[in-house]
Parts: C-alpha cells; sequence; structure tokens
C-alpha cells in the first residue's frame, strides 16, 4: 500500500502534501508549487476568536524530472494560534489526477475497465467514504466480469416474460471461488464493507476503507501479479508434464 493508516493520521499538515505518492510513477515526493489558503465569511465574521477557517488550494508536481505529473488539489483549511504558534491544517478533499492508494498499472493483462473504476475510487476516498465503498463494489463487479463468471442463469420456466435471471453478487463470489480457491473470501470481506457503505448514512470510516484497499490489492497482486503469472506457468507446466 502506498497510503497507509499512520500517513493518513499524520497526513493534513502542510508538509505532508509533499509526501503523497505520484498518481503516474508512483515515487513518493511531490513538490509544492503553490498552496493558497482562504478565509471564508463565516470564519471573518468570528473575528475575535484566534483561529481561521476557509479552504485552500494548490498545485503539486512530481520531483522526478522525467515524470514532472502535475497535480491539483484542494480541501478545508483550518488555522489556530495556541500562544506564539500557529498551527495550520489542511484538509484534502479532491486530488486531480487521483493520488493512488496502491500501484494498479504494474499489473499485468489487468483491464482498462479495472482500473478506471479502482482510479475513480481513488478520487472519492477523500471525499465521500461511502461513494468510494460502492464504487470499490463495482470493482468486484468488473473483477468477476473479466474472469468471465456468469451474470445470469436460465430459468426453467420463463419468468415475467424472461428465460434467465440475474445471478447475485454473493453467488457470483462463490462461482468466482470455485475457479480461484481462496480469494473468494477476499472478495465477500470486501462486499461487506461496501454494502455498510450503502445501508448506513455515516457507516464507514477511513480505516475500514483503507482495509478494503489492502484486501483488493491481494486480490490484484494473486490475479494479475508478477507471482502469480510466474506461478500459474509453473503449474500448467507440472500439469502438462504431469511430473516436476
Ligand atoms: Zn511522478
Amino acid at each position: 500500500m502506498l497510503i497507509t493508516k499512520d500517513s493518513i493520521y499524520y497526513g493534513y499538515k502542510k508538509a505532508q502534501l509533499s509526501k503523497w505518492p505520484c498518481p503516474n510513477c508512483y515515487s513518493i515526493g511531490l513538490k509544492k508549487l503553490e498552496i493558497r489558503s482562504y478565509e471564508n465569511n463565516y470564519s471573518k465574521s468570528k473575528r475575535k476568536t484566534k483561529s481561521k477557517e476557509g479552504v485552500f488550494v494548490g498545485i503539486l508536481k512530481c520531483i522526478h524530472e522525467d515524470c514532472s505529473c502535475i497535480i491539483s488539489v484542494c480541501g478545508d483549511y483550518r488555522m489556530s494560534q495556541n500562544k506564539n504558534k500557529i498551527v495550520e491544517d489542511f484538509f484534502p478533499l479532491h486530488f486531480n489526477p487521483p493520488i493512488p492508494i496502491f500501484k494498479v498499472a504494474e499489473y499485468e493483462e489487468i483491464s482498462f475497465e479495472l482500473i478506471e473504476v479502482i482510479n475513480m475510487a481513488f478520487r472519492l476516498f477523500w471525499t465521500d467514504l461511502n461513494a468510494c465503498s460502492n464504487k470499490i463494489r463495482i470493482v468486484i463487479e468488473q473483477i468477476l466480469n473479466d474472469k468471465k463468471i456468469r451474470k445470469t442463469k436460465k430459468l426453467d420456466k420463463p419468468k415475467y416474460g424472461r428465460k434467465t435471471e440475474d445471478i447475485s453478487l454473493h453467488k457470483r463470489i462463490i462461482l468466482f471461488g470455485e475457479k480461484y480457491p481462496g480469494l473468494d473470501k477476499h472478495l465477500t470481506a470486501i462486499k461487506w464493507i461496501g454494502n455498510e457503505g450503502s445501508h448506513k448514512y455515516e457507516g464507514l470510516d477511513v480505516n475500514d476503507l483503507l482495509d478494503a484497499f489492502a484486501i483488493l490489492e491481494d486480490v490484484l497482486e494473486s490475479l494479475y501479479g508478477y507471482r502469480s503469472k510466474e506461478l500459474n506457468s509453473t503449474i500448467k507446466r507440472i500439469n502438462k508434464r504431469k511430473k516436476p
């Protein structure tokens, strides 16, 4: 994981804005080209207090010259004064392009659609945790689609004029487990986290989502990573020769 529970916990000081991973080359290190904060009117009306609230906008750039990826960031800003010390907090709500929570593009044979929906989940992670969990649920569906797990089944008798009916996500995950033993448990755990986000108004916190991303990364590594490719060719070779 490029973003961990620890990095989120310490992630709100100005210095941290240069410590997020680059969306293009995944290296850690972004240069702050510009960070501006603006106080809002509500905060100005409470001028007697020594704190300020508002928004911030910024432009970050990857420190590696051969990459030089430019990223915009915006979010909430808070400043408080403790004796003579000024404490500033930055709460990012949006990065564009989205900051990666784990490496995706390095996986071989992963579909464009799957990368797209994972990036959408990375984008929503900062803005709306419940929407992010819904997107992770769509990531599961896309994995099942890519791995050709059936979506529908034939009905013995037509129902409402239909000869087929949809297979539930839960049952599709069971079918997936028959093809990829053990990984169905991973997807089920992610599905529960997704369900929590869909059914509760304030159901999820950052740690729940980082758990889901960590499990998802493990699934992708097993399905598309170099280790799995190497292992699969070994399995094929042994089975073909019927000896090591
Ligand atoms: Zn970069």
